[in-house]
């Protein structure tokens, strides 16, 4: 996958040289460039920024340099990336989304700062790339740098072979709706805390039930909209009880 973050602050991007998205670019799984907005300017204060139209307080990015980079980056005559705008008035960033954007080729995230981008640049893009404004939360950020890093881990340990055990994604939160169950390891008694008895049992039929039980119980209780959610033909008669 190629992946192009353009950003006022390149140095945020540091921590994608390490762990596993750093293998992943190391081994070229992830083909990852960062750009600086400003080498898109040619004022001598390299400036991104203006004062809003219609008033009020903040400054938001003027649609030169954006333009100038979204056509280096997505030249008309290559097939186009999906451009990804964090927003926090986008839409909820989700595993689906996760997944999603996954299987695209090519991923171009362009980060805001201060009060966000002249729309114009994103009504422009549209025309010939698909746009999508994403949000992390419900809360507000300084920038989008954060947000692509969120997204980026997400989407990366989907790539194939970026993770060393696949099967983690097949168990874990929000792979079917659900939070996944409590995990315990060694010893198994603890400052007086011992491990579920099923979980040493053996027992792997045992073991499956307490884990949905658990997830099931752990989803009602911490998140009741996604237990709404489910879809009925996925429970048994014992999720029911449960
Ligand atoms: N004026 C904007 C609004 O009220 O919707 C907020 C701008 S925010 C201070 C600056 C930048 O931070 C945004 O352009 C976006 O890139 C990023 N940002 C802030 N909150 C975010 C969130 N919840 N999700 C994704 N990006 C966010």
């Amino acid at each position: 996958m190629r992946v192009d973050i353009v950003s006022i602050f390149p140095e945020y991007f540091a921590p994608l040289d390490l762990s596993l998205i750093g293998r992943a670019r190391a081994n070229g799984t992830l083909r990852l460039a960062v750009h600086d907005l400003r080498g898109w300017t040619h004022d001598v204060h390299r400036t991104v920024d203006d004062t809003p139209y219609g008033g009020g307080p903040g400054m938001v990015m003027r649609p030169e340099p954006w333009g100038e980079a979204l056509d280096a980056l997505a030249p008309a005559e290559l097939t186009p990336p999906r451009l990804l705008v964090p927003s926090p008035a986008g839409v909820p960033f989700t595993q689906a989304m996760a997944h999603e954007l996954a299987a695209e080729p090519h991923l171009l995230f362009a980060c805001g700062r201060y009060e966000g981008i002249d729309q114009r640049v994103l009504d422009h893009a549209a025309t010939r790339m698909p746009v999508t404004e994403v949000s992390l939360g419900d809360y507000v950020l300084f920038g989008g740098e954060v947000a692509v890093l969120v997204i980026l881990e997400a989407v990366t340990r989907l790539l194939p072979g970026v993770l060393g055990n696949a099967g983690s994604l097949a168990e874990e939160s929000h792979a079917h709706g659900l939070l996944e169950a409590p995990m315990y390891t060694k010893p198994a008694t603890w400052r007086g805390l011992p491990v579920p008895e099923v979980l040493r049992s053996g027992d792997h039929g045992r073991i499956a039930r307490w884990r949905r039980d658990e997830a099931l119980v752990r989803t009602g209780r911490r998140r009741p909209d996604m237990l709404t959610g489910l879809d009925p033909q996925s429970l048994d008669k014992r999720d029911v009880a449960a």
